[in-house]
């Protein structure tokens, strides 16, 4: 059976001619789909009767169910999906301000169920791993969020559940039908990409000439306390991460984002500032502070995170603190453990 979220523009058309139909038809097709929101053939009203059960034979539309969803008080709204053979994902909604006269949707979407990286202070990495999410399921959690909200998403985090590079083929497949023009037509610099740090992946999306914005989730600039908060960090330590985002940044001369999570008394003094400042320098970067969402794992939030923006600016370094959302639903970031509470 062919899965129709799952298809690129190309195959999609290659599916349709393989059936006898006009290319025309793939198109009022995605129209059906992405633009009008319909989840069924049935809906899909100048489809005869004929061409609705060919399509019915030979494909379906993958469908998430809706478990549960969470409103936060500040508008954030966290779905809770169960997949085809039972496991839960989650996915955030985050409606930002009207900015320049324009309505932002963010949409973070989980790439695995659970997570391998194992991230002390994550959520996700504490409940383990089941395996990686299928192209639809990934593309679903748009197409689902977008019909019962009724709205436009019209920027893409890959923050969700999981670590994205762990998953390359079917995220960068997810990202061309996201971006597709025809599809859900999400401009190529409004997705975002966020790994812990894996530098094969690192280094082969710089190749990949595809243009999304590569988040690396960085916390701290000491290899001691980096590879005590983020195991991944033994395999692949700051050297050769920073080799790689310089790396990225040649090839493909653009600005990767560095997420810093600040957590009270433990990366937040001066010698951690120094250190961070030192991995900035030469890199063309963009710091961007999280206060630490306190999870079970007893972190606190640090009061530094200001200071920390001001020292990094001062040297000329972009930096920005990130506007935590949805931490009363245990939404945002490092909170997502698919299980509904
Ligand atoms: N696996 C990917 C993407 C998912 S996490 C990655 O590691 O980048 C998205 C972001 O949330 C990452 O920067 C992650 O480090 C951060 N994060 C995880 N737990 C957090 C917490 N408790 N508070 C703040 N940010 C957290």
């Amino acid at each position: 059976m062919n899965d129709i979220l799952g298809m690129t523009v190309e195959e999609l058309e290659a599916f349709f001619k393989e059936i006898e139909e006009p290319r025309y038809r793939a198109e009022q097709l995605a129209q059906w789909i992405y633009g009008k929101r319909m989840r069924s053939f049935d809906e899909m009203t100048n489809f005869s009767k004929k061409l609705k059960q060919k399509l019915k034979e030979h494909s379906y539309i993958y469908t998430l169910k809706l478990r549960t969803s969470q409103l936060s008080k500040d508008g954030t709204k966290k779905f809770l999906f169960a997949l085809e053979d039972g496991e839960l994902i989650e996915t955030v909604l985050i409606k930002h301000q009207k900015e320049a006269d324009e309505i932002r949707n963010t949409l973070c979407i989980s790439t695995q169920v659970g997570c391998q990286m194992a991230c002390s202070f994550c959520a996700t990495g504490q409940s383990g791993f089941e395996r990686n999410l299928t192209v639809s399921e990934i593309v679903a959690q748009i197409t689902h969020v977008q019909r019962i909200e009724k709205l436009k998403i019209n920027n893409i985090v890959f923050m969700g559940m999981g670590e994205p590079f762990l998953n390359y083929d079917n995220v960068i497949k997810a990202v061309k039908i996201i971006n597709e023009k025809k599809f859900l037509n999400i401009g190529i610099r409004r997705i975002t990409i966020s790994t812990c740090g894996l530098v094969p992946e690192i280094k082969k999306l710089a190749d990949e000439q595809l243009d999304v914005v590569l988040a690396v989730s960085l916390h701290s600039a000491d290899n001691e306390k980096r590879s005590a908060i983020m195991p991944i960090n033994k395999k692949y330590p700051l050297e050769k991460l920073k080799e790689a985002i310089a790396y990225y940044i040649e090839k493909t001369n653009r600005r990767i984002s560095l997420e810093y999570a600040m957590i009270k008394g433990f990366n937040d003094r001066p010698e951690d500032l120094r250190k961070l400042l030192s991995f900035c320098g030469g890199l063309m970067v963009h710091v961007n502070i999280i206060p630490i969402n306190e999870t079970e794992q007893g972190f606190k939030k640090s009061e530094k995170a200001a200071h920390f923006a001001a020292s990094l600016k001062k040297k000329n370094i972009e930096a920005s603190i990130r506007q935590e959302k949805g931490s009363d639903i245990d939404a945002a970031c490092g909170q997502l453990k698919g299980k509904g509470r």
